[in-house]
């Protein structure tokens, strides 16, 4: 007799369509950080959300903020594991179109409490 998997099925669906439509914002630039929403008139101040300092733009937020710099270290060392040469960029990971390569930067993104 055939087990039921659905239940596993669609809980591994839902994360993974999470996990794509965090990844297409970030492709596309419509990120919620404070850079793209003062270019389109929605917040007046650019500066990042956590640290107050730089331009929170979608590279400072990810990889460089102060505030976040013990994940992010983890995170860069885990992209090395994974064969991305340092140092990177939103762009250059983004470009790789690799399955696990996005599912840890969805999980940098969900452990910093990065709304995107
Ligand atoms: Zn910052």
């Amino acid at each position: 007799m055939a087990q039921r998997k659905s239940h596993k099925k669609n809980s591994g669906n839902r994360i993974k369509k999470h996990v794509y439509t965090q990844i297409a914002r970030l492709t596309f630039n419509h990120g919620r950080f404070p850079a793209h929403l003062n270019k389109i008139k929605v917040l007046e101040d650019d500066r990042c959300t956590y640290c107050k300092k730089e331009r929170g733009d979608t590279n400072h937020i990810i990889f460089g903020c102060e505030v976040h710099k013990d994940k992010i270290d983890i995170l860069l060392k885990d992209l090395q594991t994974m064969q991305l040469a340092l140092p990177v960029n939103v762009n250059y990971v983004l470009a790789q179109d690799q399955k696990d390569i996005n599912c840890r930067l969805y999980r940098h993104l969900a452990s910093c409490s990065i709304i995107v």
